[in-house]
């Protein structure tokens, strides 16, 4: 699929998912045409959920498309962690008017179709914008006036700029920063999604729920206007597998969780088919940017996602790189350089406390004893004050 578009020689984006999406619509949003190569034959997301915090909402404001999202998301109430083992509630943090009055921004929970179909559906509906499937970016060159992008067809294409939001496993970072394959973190995600009707009553809850387990951890929550839910059971396996949609074996699974509360066990069994990720991070790095090419996303900082946050960031990102392409009038390197300074410490922090949380989740014996004695107490205004750093920002 292609969409004409004409003027001057525009910015190139490799990869649509989230990211390479919302990046395209901010800097259409400045008036630059903008070309964007996605290799798989159609803009598509994985069915699964997605939290998404206030700071997500305070960036997609200032583009008009919070409303937009928030139509088809699901509101919770709370997040809550219980004790897998006991069923013990360790610490709830409440997620309604007084998280709204501390950030000013809601909390949500939404299908991945439905950020993606959002923000894919903005991009269609501006004419600065070119979307093409099936095109797959295997290599660029920077000329200094311009960069030169080479697609699988074998077609050389122009843009003054090129931005590589093509994930996780991006091909254009190891030109860039050359630091090889992600590191596996040992840690093993299955996802599955109900539709409400599916799940007992007894078992259904308004609330992100995360139940805690030595070596694992267990999330639910309800998905576009409470019509699904999502699950994400994750735990310790030295399984590797790139990609984000192999089917995972449901008797590897459930050895982990089969000492387990019922409550978990029950909503476990009830799903037939689990999709499974390997997960994988990176090292933080401060040099994503080379030229007049850069990263963005996960292509550019890859974290586990034990904070609910790699989409938030990149799309924290793409609004930024929009913002500092229209302060520097044009001059891309110069952009890319001053988004990537106000980037990469804040994105560096959650890659390194997304590791934290992921050991507090599956901790086991002391370790998990000190961690509900220093949750459980908490008041609501504590837990907000802890998560400030990211919730306030960008
Ligand atoms: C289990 C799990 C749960 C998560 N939960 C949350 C959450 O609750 N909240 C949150 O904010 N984040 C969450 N995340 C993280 C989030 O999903 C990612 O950070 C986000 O999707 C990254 O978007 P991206 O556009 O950078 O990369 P991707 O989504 O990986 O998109 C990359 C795109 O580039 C394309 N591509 C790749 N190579 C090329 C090429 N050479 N040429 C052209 N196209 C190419 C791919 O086909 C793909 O469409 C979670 C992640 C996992 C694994």
């Amino acid at each position: 699929m292609a969409k004409a578009n004409g003027g001057s020689l525009p910015i190139l984006i490799s990869g649509g998912g989230i990211g390479g999406l919302i990046t395209a619509y901010a800097l259409a949003r400045q008036g630059l045409p903008v070309r964007l190569f996605e290799q798989s034959p159609e803009f598509r997301e994985v069915g699964a959920g997605i939290q998404l915090g206030p700071n997500i909402f305070r960036v997609l404001e200032k583009v008009g498309l919070k409303e937009a999202v928030l139509a088809d998301a699901h509101r919770p109430p709370a997040q809550e962690m219980r004790d897998a083992l006991t069923g013990r509630l360790i610490t709830r943090i409440p997620l309604a008017d007084e998280f709204y009055a501390r950030f000013g921004q809601p909390y949500a929970v939404t299908h991945r179709a439905d950020i993606h179909g959002t923000f894919l559906e903005a991009c269609q509906s501006s004419n600065l914008i070119t979307l093409e499937t099936s095109r797959r970016v295997d290599g660029y060159e920077d000329r200094g006036d311009r960069v030169t992008v080479t697609l699988d067809d074998g077609e050389d294409v122009d843009g003054t700029a090129l931005i590589a939001c093509d994930g996780m496993w991006s091909k254009i970072r190891e030109r860039i920063v050359g630091d090889g394959k992600p590191r596996v973190s040992g840690h093993i995600a299955y996802r599955g999604v109900l539709k409400r009707e599916d799940v007992p009553e007894d078992l259904w809850r308004p609330d992100v729920v995360l139940w805690a387990g030595p070596r694992t951890h267990f999330v639910h929550y309800p998905l576009r206007r409470g019509e699904l839910y999502n699950l994400v059971a994750v735990f310790h396996s030295d399984h590797y597998e790139e990609g984000w949609n192999a089917e995972g074996s449901k008797d590897i699974m459930w050895q982990h969780f089969k000492n387990e509360v019922p409550q978990v066990k029950r909503m476990l069994e009830r799903i037939e088919t689990w999709r499974m990720w390997v997960l994988c991070d990176r090292e933080p790095v401060k040099n994503w940017t080379k030229g007049r090419v850069t990263l963005l996303g996960d292509a550019a900082h890859p974290m586990l996602q034990y904070l609910a946050q790699g989409a938030c960031m990149a799309t924290e990102d793409a609004i930024i790189l929009a913002d500092k392409v229209a302060a520097t009038r044009g001059d891309l390197p110069a952009a890319f350089q001053a988004y990537q300074q106000e980037r990469y410490l804040r994105t560096a922090r959650v890659q390194i406390m997304a590791r934290v949380y992921g050991e507090f989740y599956h901790a086991r014996g002391v370790t998990a004893e000190l961690r509900d004695l220093m949750l459980s107490p908490r008041t609501p205004q504590q837990s907000y004050d802890g998560i400030a750093w990211l919730y306030g920002g960008p």
